[in-house]
């Protein structure tokens, strides 16, 4: 095999400690000399803000987060955040709530410090996505790359197992559309390749003891890896069809990703044979297919999204708005019927066909 390749790795900080993201947060926000702290967080998650505050001053609590980052959102956010003449942005919670501050670090280049609650990976990519007229549009700005990024597996305990498990698919589809991306390169696909193992593991684990923190935390370490690889990678056929189901149909995130991810592997898979291996060597399985087959059979994982609100009679549209969005590195052309075919088996969850 000739070693060739392009690849740029981004530079972030991370702090990795269970237990311990009150004190990493206090420090990183000192480090950074911060004094005008935005802390961004849902209501749901406002209690364990609040705890993780304790250590510096904070000049405004934030909490108007929604899905998939509405524009009207982050307009309103932006202009609050200059009103409150912030200099840093602090964000704890999921990727919607990532997603928040990356929108307002994108047109006020505010620092990010982000101490995430679940596996869906925002906080280690420079890539944002904002929703209007149900698009959601993706783009890549490294002001939006978090400085920082403070994991601490406790606070993933309150994640139920099935949004874990759901949650994680996401993560772990990072890694599998890493192999074929269009900048896929020998070092995302062994970032990715370790990332498929962490996380298989982990969530094994957490599925079998919801309460113990060395399943979390392998999950948690493997979403980090999985970040890193996509961000690096680019998107891929998958994460295409994620987008447009998630912009257009208002599925949800991580359940739509983890019940796409078996159609797009078993397409692409006979086409990407050193993908195929390395995804297949990292689940331990002798063919890539079976060893996710397993995996989800392990996990009881998401797999029909027709239980997650998606109409059958949108699959012809969105096979249309889809297609144009397949990058050209995909290992096998893709067709209209290609695409209707997949969306009706993700939409009913039936058997993945190779
Ligand atoms: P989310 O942030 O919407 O969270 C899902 C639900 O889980 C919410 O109700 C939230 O309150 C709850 N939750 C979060 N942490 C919890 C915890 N520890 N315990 C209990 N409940 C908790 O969803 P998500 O899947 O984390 O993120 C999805 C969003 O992130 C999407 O908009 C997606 O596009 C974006 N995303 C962006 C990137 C990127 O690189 N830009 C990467 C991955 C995901």
């Amino acid at each position: 095999m000739s070693v060739d390749f392009d690849h740029e790795t981004l530079g972030q900080r991370v702090v990795f400690k269970s237990g311990h993201a009150a004190d990493n947060l206090a420090a990183e926000v000192g480090r950074l000399r911060a004094s005008r702290v935005m802390v961004i967080a849902t209501e749901f998650e406002s209690e364990t803000a609040t705890k993780l505050s304790t250590g510096f001053d904070v000049a405004l609590h934030y909490s108007d987060v929604a899905p998939h980052v509405p524009i009207a959102k982050a307009k309103a956010a932006r202009v609050i955040a200059s009103e409150y003449n912030i200099d840093l942005l602090v964000c704890i919670g999921g990727g919607s709530t990532t997603g928040l501050a990356k929108a307002i670090a994108m047109t006020t280049g505010l620092p990010i410090v982000a101490v995430p609650t679940t596996y869906a990976g925002s906080e280690g990519t420079n890539v944002w996505g904002l929703t209007a007229n149900s698009r959601k549009l993706t783009g890549v700005d490294n002001r939006v790359l978090p400085v920082t990024v403070i994991y601490d597996a406790e606070l993933t305990l309150s994640l139920p197992v099935e949004l874990s498990v759901a949650s994680g698919l996401n993560a772990l589809a990072h890694c599998v559309d890493s192999m074929w991306a269009p900048r896929a390169d020998p070092i995302n696909q062994a970032i990715a390749s370790e990332g498929i193992r962490a996380i298989s593991v982990g969530l094994e684990a957490v599925v079998s003891d919801p309460t113990g923190l060395g399943g979390r935390e392998r999950a948690l370490y493997g979403a980090y890896l999985s970040a890193v690889a996509f961000a690096s990678a680019g998107s891929g056929m998958h994460h295409k069809i994620c987008h447009v189901l998630g912009g257009a149909y208002g599925v949800p995130h991580a359940q739509t990703h983890a019940t796409v991810l078996p159609h797009v592997l078993a397409f692409n898979a006979q086409h990407a044979p050193d993908a195929e291996i390395r995804i297949a060597t990292a689940l331990g399985a002798a063919s890539a297919v079976d060893g996710l087959a397993r995996l989800y059979s392990a996990l009881r994982a998401p797999s029909a999204l027709r239980e997650y609100g998606f109409d059958e009679a949108s699959i012809p549209e969105a096979a249309r708005l889809i297609l144009s969005a397949i990058p050209e590195s995909n290992p096998h052309a893709v067709s209209i019927d290609d695409l209707e075919r997949l969306l009706r088996a993700v939409w009913s969850g039936r058997p993945v066909e190779g």
